[in-house]
C-alpha cells in the first residue's frame, strides 16, 4: 500500500510531494531533508500520535502529483530512488521487476525476521550484558525470554553453545546462512588441525591471548556488535536488498533510505573497524602458525621494506598489533580465511574516525576527507549514505565471520585444553 502526501517545510515553506510506501513493520519512523532548506522532518506511522516534526500535513491538497513540487518517495524496506514521480511506478513494483519473485520472497523472510526481533532488543542486549558480566543466574534467565535459545547447564561449553544461539538469532537476517554454517565447520577442523600438527606452538598461542586478555577482550567487544545491529534495524533494512540485485548499480542509482541519521550510523562503523582491525591480530596469529607454525612469525619477506630496512611492527604478533588497519592486511600471506575487499574502506573509516566528512541529508551523500592536509581540505571523496550502510553490512559479516573461528577457539579452550576462558 502506499500514501501520498504533501507536506509544506515549517522553515523555508516549500511544498514537499511525497509517496510513502508501507511495510510490515508495526512502527514505522521515516526522516528525510527537505530538498530546498536541507532542514530535517520526520514522522511515524503505527503510533497512536503519528508525530509529524519539521513539516506541516497539507490536507487539501488535491492529487496527483503534477510536478511542481519537489518529489520524495519514501520505503522503510527498499532503497527508494530519488527522480522525479511516476505514478503507479512505485518502489515495490520496482523491487519486484527488478529481482524477480523467489528472491523478493526470501528477502522478506529476512524482513519479516527483523520486524520479530527488534522488539525485543532488550533482551538480546542483556543476553550479551549478563554473559559479559559472568552472572549465570541472570544470563539463564535473559536467554529463556528469547525463541530457540536456552541454557541446559552452567558448564561452560553449554554457556557459550547458548550464547552463540544468540548471536546467531540475533545476525540471521543481516548474514548469509550457507556462509556461516561453512567457517563454522571449517573453523573447528582447523583447530583440530593445529592441536594435531603444532600442538606446542598452538597452546603457546593460546596462553599468550588466554595470558593477556586479549582474547577475552577481543570476545567481549564484538559481542557488543550484535544488539546495536538489532538497534539498527531501520537504516540496515533497505541495504539487504542489494544481496540480489546488481551491486554495479550501487553507486550509479541514488538510492535513499528512508530513515535514520548518518551520525547514528557511522559511530557503528567506526566500532566495526576497531573490532576488526583487533580480530586481524587473532587472523595473523592462526595464518602464522598454520604457515610457519608459530604464531609469532610473518612471513620472512614482509619483515623487510623495500629499502631493506628491518619492520619492527613484524617481530611479532604484539608489535603487530600496533599496525594500522589500512596496513594489517598487506603482513597477513595468503590468509587461510578469505576478506572480503568490498568491507573494508580505510579511507572513510579515517575520515569519520577523525570527523573529518560532510553529510548533505537532502541528497544522502557523505564526502570524507581521509588525509593529513594540515588545516585545509582539498582531497575529498563521497560516497552515497545506501553504499556507506552497504558497506556497514558487508563488514559486519566478516567481523560475524571471524567471531565463528573465534568461538572454535573458545570451545578448544574448554573443551580439549580445559583452559578457563
Ligand atoms: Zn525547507
Amino acid at each position: 500500500m502506499n500514501i501520498c502526501k504533501c507536506f509544506q517545510c515549517d522553515t523555508c515553506g516549500t511544498k514537499i510531494d511525497c509517496r510513502i510506501g508501507m511495510s510490515n513493520r508495526d512502527i514505522q519512523p521515516f526522516q528525510f531533508a527537505c530538498p530546498q532548506c536541507e532542514e530535517r522532518i520526520s514522522f511515524v506511522f503505527g503510533q497512536s500520535d503519528g508525530e509529524l516534526f519539521g513539516a506541516t500535513d497539507v490536507v487539501d491538497f488535491e492529487g496527483p502529483f503534477n510536478g511542481t513540487n519537489p518529489f520524495v518517495d519514501l520505503h522503510l524496506d527498499f532503497p527508494a530512488h530519488f527522480g522525479k514521480y511516476v505514478m503507479g511506478m512505485t518502489t515495490f513494483l520496482r523491487v519486484t521487476r527488478e529481482i524477480g519473485h523467489d528472491s523478493y520472497q526470501h528477502l522478506n523472510q529476512r524482513l519479516n525476521t527483523l520486524n520479530i526481533l527488534y522488539p525485543m532488543q532488550n533482551d538480546l542486549r542483556s543476553v550479551i550484558t549478563q554473559y559479559k558480566r559472568g552472572d549465570i543466574d541472570n544470563f539463564q534467565k535473559t536467554c529463556s525470554k528469547i525463541p530457540g535459545v536456552s541454557l541446559t547447564s552452567r558448564k561452560k561449553e553449554d554457556v557459550l553453545a547458548a550464547l552463540y544461539t544468540a548471536t546467531s538469532v540475533m545476525s540471521s537476517p543481516f548474514t548469509i546462512h550457507e556462509h556461516n554454517s561453512e567457517i563454522s565447520s571449517k573453523a573447528s577442523d582447523l583447530m583440530m588441525w593445529l592441536h594435531q600438527h603444532h600442538n606446542e606452538k598452538t597452546i603457546a598461542f593460546i596462553d599468550e591471548i588466554l595470558g593477556n586478555g586479549f582474547l577475552k577482550n577481543l570476545h567481549n567487544d564484538c559481542l557488543s556488535l550484535y544488539p546495536k545491529l538489532i538497534a539498527m534495524d531501520l537504516p540496515f533494512r533497505s541495504a539487504f536488498f542489494y544481496d540480489y540485485a546488481n551491486t554495479e548499480e550501487l553507486g550509479k542509482i541514488p538510492a535513499r533510505i528512508s530513515t535514520a541519521d548518518f551520525d547514528v550510523c557511522s559511530n557503528y562503523y567506526k566500532d566495526l573497524t576497531e573490532v576488526f582491525s583487533r580480530q586481524l591480530n587473532f587472523l595473523a596469529g592462526l595464518n602464522n602458525l598454520i604457515k610457519r607454525g608459530d604464531s609469532n612469525l610473518f612471513e620472512p619477506s614482509l619483515k623487510l621494506t623495500k629499502a631493506q630496512k628491518v619492520r619492527l611492527e613484524l617481530k611479532n604478533l604484539n608489535s603487530f598489533a600496533n599496525v594500522d588497519l589500512g596496513n594489517k592486511l598487506a603482513f597477513i600471506d595468503e590468509c587461510f580465511y578469505r576478506i572480503d575487499m568490498n568491507a573494508i574502506d580505510n579511507k572513510l573509516r579515517n575520515g569519520i574516525a577523525h570527523y573529518k566528512y560532510e553529510y548533505k541529508e537532502s541528497t544522502q551523500l557523505i564526502t570524507y576527507y581521509p588525509g593529513k592536509e594540515g588545516m585545509s581540505r582539498d582531497k575529498y571523496y563521497e560516497i552515497s549514505f545506501m553504499d556507506f550502510m552497504r558497506k556497514s553490512l558487508l563488514l559486519f559479516r566478516e567481523v560475524h565471520g571471524i567471531n565463528h573461528i573465534m568461538k572454535a577457539t573458545l570451545f578448544y579452550c574448554v573443551l580439549i585444553l580445559k583452559k578457563e576462558i
